[in-house]
């Protein structure tokens, strides 16, 4: 089993104004095999949590720590994070002109494991990848993100997931902009990494709806950069009948 740990962690992150702080002491264990979800209205700092995670230049711990069985992940480059089996999906995956799906996969497999993979099981690991997200063979032929859709980048993300087969998995808005069939096939891919490899999933969103296909096993509301409420799946139900107003504005009103 591995463990990824934060503790109190504060980040601020520079804007016009100078640093600004968006995380307010956020503390959270996430082990492998566990789904939590990170859940809280737009601008309170969830995918400000992913990029720190994923070591973004652009945010400032200003105190706190980010263990992964105990080794200093603050400490890691944004390679060393990878190869020690962290995955970090973002929100807005960027284009890499001129590399092919196929190719990135694979240097990245490279970087991670430490030695490339063997040709035949590497067709093998991404047709199969492919075959389960149903995918057009012909897109592994493509240049990442050049020209993808919505759905096309979520299952990249996925395919990603399944031949890279990290430890844990940040998720962020991964269910944004998907149609229900697509949010499906992403689920599953999800659940089948789960299965597969025990990978530990931070499932950052802002709606419920993707909580209906990967279940999570805890729950936890961030609102102005603090977390305000944790619990199992059952908290999910509750923020999708309730919204997160009363977490805003405490004296707002339960429906
Ligand atoms: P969420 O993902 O929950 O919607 P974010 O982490 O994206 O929230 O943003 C939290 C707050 O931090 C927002 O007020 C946002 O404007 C600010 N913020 C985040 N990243 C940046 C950035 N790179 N530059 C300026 N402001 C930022
Ligand atoms: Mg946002
Ligand atoms: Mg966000």
């Amino acid at each position: 089993m591995s463990v990824l740990e934060i503790r109190d962690l504060h980040v601020t992150v520079e804007t016009d104004q100078g640093e600004t702080p968006i995380l307010n002491g956020i503390d959270l264990t996430i082990n492998t095999g566990e789904t939590h979800a990170i859940m809280g209205p737009n601008g309170s700092g969830k995918s400000t949590l992913a990029y720190t995670i994923a070591g973004h230049p652009k945010y400032t711990v200003t105190s706190g720590t980010i263990t992964f069985d105990g080794e200093d992940v603050l400490e890691m480059s944004v390679d060393e994070r990878a190869r020690a089996g962290l995955f970090l999906a973002m929100q807005y995956p960027v284009e890499i002109p001129g590399v092919t799906v196929t190719n990135f996969l694979r240097t990245a497999k490279t970087a991670i494991d430490g030695e490339a993979p063997s040709i035949r099981q590497w067709t093998k690991d991404v047709k199969g990848a492919m075959s389960n997200l149903r995918m057009d063979p012909k897109f592994a032929q493509r240049n990442v993100n050049e020209g993808f859709s919505g759905g096309e980048k979520k299952r990249h993300e996925i395919m990603q997931l399944e031949v890279l087969k990290p430890k844990f998995a940040v998720l962020d808005e991964t269910d944004s902009g998907l149609d229900v069939d697509a949010l499906k096939i992403v689920s599953e891919g999800v659940n089948r990494a789960k299965e597969a490899t025990n990978l530990g999933v931070l499932l950052i969103t802002h709606y419920t709806r993707i909580l209906r296909y990967i279940r999570p096993d805890f729950v936890h509301v961030i609102v102005a950069g603090k977390i305000v409420e944790e619990g199992g799946a059952e908290l999910a139900d509750r923020l999708e009948d309730e919204g997160y107003d009363r977490f805003i504005d405490p004296a707002a009103p339960i429906e």
